[in-house]
């Protein structure tokens, strides 16, 4: 458990949080066309549907590296420095981008393109937040 700060989930965002509690990574799906987005959004970014009743439902988190930085001063308490944030483009939602922690260490050697799956950081017991871990290559 770390001192850092939670996040605040809204109506919207409620349910992406629960699931990340658990250990699940849950996307938001358009009622109307299917599309998944991230964040969600009062309208659909696909099919621009004012009303996209959005349903999460749980995807793989298997993802490549599009890039990475390497954070050396941390703007939030609580968090070690250095370490790598990855930005990452889902296998299964290639639309979707997500940026999140390396847990492999500041150390890792990278590559565009190396797999990673997603990880949950447990901030308190209510709270986790999406990380990512590099896959292995078998
Ligand atoms: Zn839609």
């Amino acid at each position: 458990m770390t001192g850092r700060p939670l996040p605040v989930p809204d109506e919207t965002s409620a349910p992406y949080w629960a699931a990340c509690a658990e250990h699940v990574l849950k996307l938001p799906r358009c009622s109307n066309c299917g599309e998944f987005t991230l964040p969600p959004d009062v309208t659909c970014p696909h099919c621009q549907s004012p009303e996209p009743d959005f349903k999460f439902e749980p995807v793989s988190g298997r993802g490549k590296l599009r890039s990475w930085t390497v954070i050396r001063h941390s703007f939030l308490s609580g968090v070690e420095v250095p370490f790598l944030l990855v930005d990452v483009q889902l296998d299964e939602q290639p639309h979707i981008r997500m940026v999140g922690r390396l847990l492999d260490g500041p150390e890792a050697q990278l590559h565009i393109g190396d797999a990673v799956t997603v990880a949950f950081e447990d901030l308190s017991p209510e709270f986790a937040v999406p990380a990512f871990t590099l896959a292995d290559a078998s």
